[in-house]
């Protein structure tokens, strides 16, 4: 059940395939294998063994799948962590998972300085470039050798992940091996990826959209795989036109960015599907990229919990506009169930989405009680709205933490903004309830402009009232220049509700 095994069949068929490229420098699944075995080994030499938590800290370049294949292989657990935080949530995470070691690239050795002094047991170990076999790994003896893999069940946990904390205290989630086999498994089915593929991920493989689809899924079949860090329209420009690229992970700020693009852009004719997901996908973006790319965007939806797939819709069917499509193959379940009949819910009945199967986490890190608190009645709780449809596909309406109940009547705050997206001089809204003590909770909306559009809140609220119910129709407006977001580009509103509480 060890995920290093993925390596074997690979080996064995396509040793000279290109499997991970980035930053100007690439692995064939030769390499990959023998160079994460002398790392594996350096790493027993220097005392990690099976279950060690060992923080990676790396952007998304080749090196990423080196560390992965070789913590595995030893058996060791990789804390999965954003090479952008600094300081205070990055000695969160730190001391949370009692990492023993963190891996990381000599650039970043500097947001480690200040964290020394109070984690002193905590060893750097620098990955250089492997650019060729006599890799030597700064603060290990560099022992060229030979590692067994460790043996790892199901069950073991493969690698630790903080929830991006767009709702609270990032929690370490904790996701076997088992998990991410089923998943990718699943998936592959679902997306019906073969060893032809190749995937652009310029999505932080840090967090578990892209890592499933680069690490997991991609090396299961013999994949290969371009990855990117900067978002720069000219990187971007050349990874969408490389003519090998079929598949492509985004959000929907990406897809944005994407649109933004001179008309010139062509995406490479092999380009199969988009598969995006992460966070909601106003259904004007997802027409306006299909009336200039074509029907490619596949949206998805899934959490880190659920190693992260739940539904994906079909790239073999045309999309259904607005739905996160079909609960993913292979004994993954996704259902609606009332969150206080808890009865499963009719076709039309919005809701809480709950998920069972063999890609439901084992739990977070220490914390029990928030452990039980995710799971009832052995479902997971997504803490999101939604319904199914006749036919059996899944829509979103709300996470459950967002809708605002004004005066009794609930309010999804998506709706709220899907109708405000519309209203062409706003660039990003986010809609929240502000308490208010005669309501209850009242509307507020934050929004930003398009570059040059000069608009005033009665303007916004004139065109909210046209299309929206009275209750629906934010009270207040406030623009800032820009909306503040997690690193996968999720707004942040909880930061807007802290920010902006009123005195
Ligand atoms: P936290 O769990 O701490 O709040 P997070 O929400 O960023 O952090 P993730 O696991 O990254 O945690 O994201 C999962 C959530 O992302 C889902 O529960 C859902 O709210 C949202 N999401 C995922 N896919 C979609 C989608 N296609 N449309 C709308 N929302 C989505």
């Amino acid at each position: 059940m060890n995920l290093a095994h993925l390596l074997d069949d690979q080996l064995r068929h396509r040793p000279e395939k290109v499997a991970f490229e980035g930053d100007g420098r690439s692995l064939s699944y030769a390499q990959l294998a023998h160079l994460s075995e002398n790392f594996a080994a350096s790493l027993t030499t220097a005392g990690y063994g099976p279950g060690d938590r060992i923080a990676v800290v790396l952007p998304n370049v080749p090196e990423y799948a080196l560390a992965m294949f070789a913590l595995w292989r030893r058996g060791a657990v990789p804390v999965l962590i954003n090479p952008q935080l600094t300081g205070r949530e990055l000695d969160y995470i730190l001391r949370d998972s009692q990492a023993r070691a963190v891996i990381l690239p000599e650039a970043l050795l500097g947001v480690l300085a200040p964290l020394r002094s109070e984690l002193p047991n905590l060893r750097a170990i620098v990955l250089g470039v492997p650019a060729d076999e006599d890799l030597n790994f700064a603060g290990l003896a560099a022992t060229p050798g030979q590692c067994p893999v460790a043996e790892r069940h199901g069950d073991d946990i493969a690698q630790m992940m903080y929830t991006s904390g767009t709702t609270g205290t990032p929690k370490g989630a904790l996701i076997s091996h088992g998990n991410l086999l089923a998943n990718a498994r699943s998936g592959i089915e679902r997306l019906s990826v073969t060893g032809d593929d190749h995937l652009f991920c310029i999505l932080p493989v840090f967090h578990a959209f892209a890592f499933t689809a680069a690490l997991v899924i991609m090396p299961l079949v013999g994949g290969s795989v371009s990855f990117e860090y900067r978002l720069s329209p000219k990187k971007l420009m050349e990874h969408l036109s490389d003519p090998r690229v079929s598949v492509m992970v985004a959000v929907p700020s990406l897809l944005s960015t994407i649109l933004r693009f001179p008309t010139e852009l062509k995406l490479s004719a092999a380009l199969r599907c988009i598969l995006c997901g992460g966070g909601p996908l106003p259904p004007q973006l997802e027409a306006a990229f299909a009336q200039r790319f074509g029907d490619l965007v596949r949206q998805g939806y899934g959490m880190t919990e659920c190693s992260p797939y739940a539904a994906f819709s079909p790239p073999d069917r045309p999309s259904k506009p607005g739905s996160i499509g079909l609960p993913m193959p292979q004994g993954h379940k996704l259902a609606v169930r009332d969150p206080i009949s808890g009865d499963f819910a009719a076709p039309g009945t919005v809701g809480e989405l709950v998920v069972s199967g063999p890609h439901v986490f084992k739990g977070y890190w220490n914390q029990p009680e928030a452990t039980s608190e995710a799971f009832v009645e052995g479902w997971l709780r997504s803490g999101d709205l939604g319904y199914i449809d006749e036919e059996g596909y899944f829509f979103l309406v709300d996470r459950l933490k967002d809708m605002i109940i004004v005066g009794g009547e609930k309010v999804y705050s998506r709706e709220v903004e899907d109708v405000l997206l519309a209203f062409a001089p706003l660039r990003e809204v986010a809609v929240v309830g502000q308490p208010d003590p005669d309501k209850g909770e009242i509307v507020r909306a934050f929004v930003s402009l398009q570059e040059g559009a000069a608009i005033g809140e009665e303007e916004i609220i004139r065109f909210a009232r046209e299309r929206l119910a009275p209750v629906k129709v934010p009270r207040s407006i406030t623009v800032l220049a820009e909306l503040p977001k997690s690193a996968t580009g999720k707004i942040l509103k909880r930061e807007l509700r802290k920010q902006f509480a009123p005195k």
